[in-house]
């Protein structure tokens, strides 16, 4: 019998059918009836069978170190919860969660903490890859709406790559970019202070200084103006701000980019000549101290010139998780509420109180990321539990995070494998993992899809909503949580999701409330009387008070540290197109380990022979905030005085390629979101 599921790594949300070979693993290929990747698979995706054994995973439940019965390990959590909320309040409690958990596991958590502990400290690793574009949609479109869909790449003529090395990020999206070019001839330009893979199909490579994005789409701005591009009926129907922001951009300097200018003029022609563009945008852009400004020049452009909602135009913000865009859905951000109600507008909120009827909510945004460790280790959070994810290797200031969940008076962590993180804490859940639990995910283009159980939960691992229900169960808040499957979880969703379209926003699945869960095929949403999937804002429609866009004014900043004598070099982090985040998984299958097999620095040749460094030579490389020992690669992809190191490796791999331990936690203003590409460090042979 064979199963269809979703691939748990990126945001693509690729369609996989396992078939179980009886003695726990399964063959896996692609989906061919599944809208996002038609039967296509990356190396990763197509490696899923290799991961399924039980190597390294929890399969009991831990109170400090030692084995224990779930009864009192769920006892414990729920009073350490009961206690910290009753002698220090709801500020002294906080989840932070992950892109990889399912959408139904989303739901409960924050029901939980938001609903009923009252607190908004729940945040999600999903901060630290797309929050800045959460909140560049926020401003320009009201809401949190991704306006195109994969089907926009096909019909493209001209698709910008800024901040996105697509082929080894979202494989399968390239894939299908690669066949639109060759059956269309789509143009393609990459944007990029790095020579990506993705540069192996560029017409146009335009290799800026780190961090200068905003002032090349502020260049595109005025040309647009200049040259009579804009579409002015959509401007003056759908649009306000347009006058300011020009201002802005025009003040604006396009020699920030380090560009020739006739770099740039190619670039301008291109954009303005062609009707059909998508400018795809990733952690390049949101990773940023100016993220949100950067996500807002880019909508601006394609505000201004009405190419957006239309087939083959708009702008389109990639994910990094699975279910990243699931837990944007379901409020599982410090700064959101449910389905993309606002946590500060009191009308939603006593809206979604009446709803749970709950006994609390919180009346303003809670502690993201980077500010919750800080909290952390402040000491003012008391109670803190982590749903899959591993921030002592993945945060910024990685040391400084590790320190901070060891010295926490409470800890619980919920994974399927020992990570750094696990180690810190005092009691650990054992979760179910891919293949063995059942939810959906939500893709970048919106697409609601299934992941199934085709294998049997291993030892006593049990499923996150189960787990998060038990605890709010044993603190008294039993009927609230009282679902017998995931199922019921999602219909509870799906009803609650009307209520937002009642309130007027974007997000509203309520005809998914009756729909046959097990069956239910990929779904673009929304899906309401009112709406059902297709893009937005074509005839514009927007979620603002006036229901126009809003252009905003960008001003461009560069990334806040400067290197110096003592750090000359600016860092660059990102994904290798075989391993996912920290390696629990991926590292599990030997054909991916065969790709790139340790933690590695690009760094120029000329800067390689300026510090006496050999290829394949080991480097030390510091910051003010940490330490790394990294392999040499010596190549031109990067620029001279730029380096680039992947985030996959932990502390146990030798050399130590934590990366994230030299990142500083320097955020974006409005999104919360590092700074994670333009680190400042220094290099010297080992
Ligand atoms: Fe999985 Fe992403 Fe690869 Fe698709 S492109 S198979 S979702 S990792």
């Amino acid at each position: 019998m064979s199963f269809r599921t979703t691939c748990p790594y990126c945001g693509v949300g690729c369609g996989v059918i396992a078939t179980p070979d009886g003695s726990g693993g399964a063959t896996i290929v692609g989906d061919p009836d599944h809208p996002a990747n038609k039967g296509r698979l990356c190396s990763k995706g197509a490696a899923l069978g290799q991961t399924l054994g039980l190597e390294a995973r929890l399969l009991a439940p831990q109170v400090g170190g030692h084995a224990a019965d779930w009864d009192s390990a769920l006892g414990l959590v729920a009073d350490r919860f009961r206690d910290a909320l009753a002698q220090h309040g709801p500020d002294s409690v906080a989840f932070y969660l992950s892109g990889q958990m399912l959408t139904e596991d989303y739901y409960v958590a924050n029901k939980l903490i938001k609903g009923f502990m009252g607190s908004a400290n729940v945040d999600t690793n999903s901060r630290l890859c797309m929050a800045s574009s959460v909140a560049g949609h926020i401003r320009a479109f009201g809401a949190d709406t991704v306006p195109g869909t994969y089907e926009d790449l096909d019909e493209a003529d001209l698709v910008v790559l800024v901040g996105s090395n697509l082929a080894w990020c979202h494989p399968v999206l390239y894939q299908r970019l690669v066949a639109a070019r060759a059956r269309r001839g789509t143009r393609v330009v990459v944007i990029d202070p790095r020579r990506t893979a993705s540069c192996d199909i560029a017409d146009l490579h335009l290799a800026l200084q780190p961090g200068s994005d905003a002032a090349l789409f502020n260049a595109l701005l005025v040309a647009l103006a200049d040259r009579g591009a804009t579409d002015q009926e959509y401007v003056a129907r759908h649009v306000s701000g347009y006058r300011e922001a020009l201002a802005a951009a025009r003040a604006s300097d396009p020699s920030l980019t380090g560009l020739a200018p006739a770099m740039i003029s190619t670039f301008l022609d291109w954009f303005i000549a062609t009707e059909r563009v998508v400018t795809i945008y990733s952690q390049g852009i949101n990773q940023s101290s100016s993220g949100t400004d950067k996500v807002g020049a880019i909508l601006n452009c394609h505000l201004a010139s009405g190419r957006i909602g239309r087939p083959g135009m708009g702008p389109f913000s990639v994910t990094g998780q699975p279910n990243a865009m699931g837990g944007r859905e379901v409020g599982g951000l410090a700064t959101t509420l449910a389905c993309h109600l606002d946590i500060a507008n009191p009308a939603h909120r006593s809206a979604v109180q009446a709803f749970w009827n709950s006994p609390a909510m919180p009346a303003a945004p809670g502690l993201k990321a980077v500010q919750m460790f800080d909290a952390v280790a402040r000491g003012q959070i008391r109670a803190l539990w982590i749903i899959h994810t591993n921030p002592a290797v993945s945060m910024p200031a990685a040391d400084a995070v590790a320190a901070a969940i060891k010295g926490c008076d409470f800890v619980v962590v919920s994974d399927v494998t020992r990570t750094d993180t696990t180690r810190l804490a005092d009691v650990v859940l054992p979760a179910t993992a891919w293949g063995e639990k059942s939810g959906t995910v939500t893709n970048s283009d919106r697409t609601i899809s299934r992941q199934r159980a085709f294998l049997p939960a291993p030892g006593q691992a049990r499923d996150d909503w189960r787990m998060l229900a038990e605890v709010a169960a044993r603190m008294g808040w039993g009927t609230a949580f009282g679902w017998q499957d995931a199922a019921q979880v999602f219909k509870e969703y799906a009803r609650l999701s009307g209520l937002a379209g009642d309130l007027g926003r974007d997000f509203d699945i309520s005809g998914l409330a009756g729909a046959d869960y097990d069956t239910l095929p990929p779904t673009r949403w929304p899906v309401s009387a009112r709406k059902q999937g297709g893009r937005f804002f074509g005839q514009g429609g927007f979620f603002t008070a006036d229901q126009r866009a809003r252009l905003l004014p960008v001003t461009p900043r560069l990334p806040v540290a400067a290197t110096s004598p003592r750090y000359p070099f600016r860092l660059n982090t990102g994904r290798v197109r075989d391993q996912w985040h920290t390696m629990t998984r991926t590292a599990l299958a030997p054909r991916l380990n065969q790709h790139l097999a340790e933690p590695f620095l690009e760094l120029h040749p000329e800067d390689a022979a300026d510090l006496g460094l050999a290829p394949a030579t080991l480097a030390r490389v510091t910051s003010p905030l940490g330490e790394a020992i990294l392999r040499v690669a010596i190549t031109d992809r990067v620029a001279r005085g730029q380096v680039f190191a992947p985030i996959h490796w932990t502390g146990e791999t030798a050399p130590t390629g934590r990366v994230d331990a030299l990142v500083a936690p320097v955020v974006d203003p409005v999104s919360g979101q590092p700074e994670s590409k333009a680190s400042v460090v220094a290099i010297a042979p080992l």
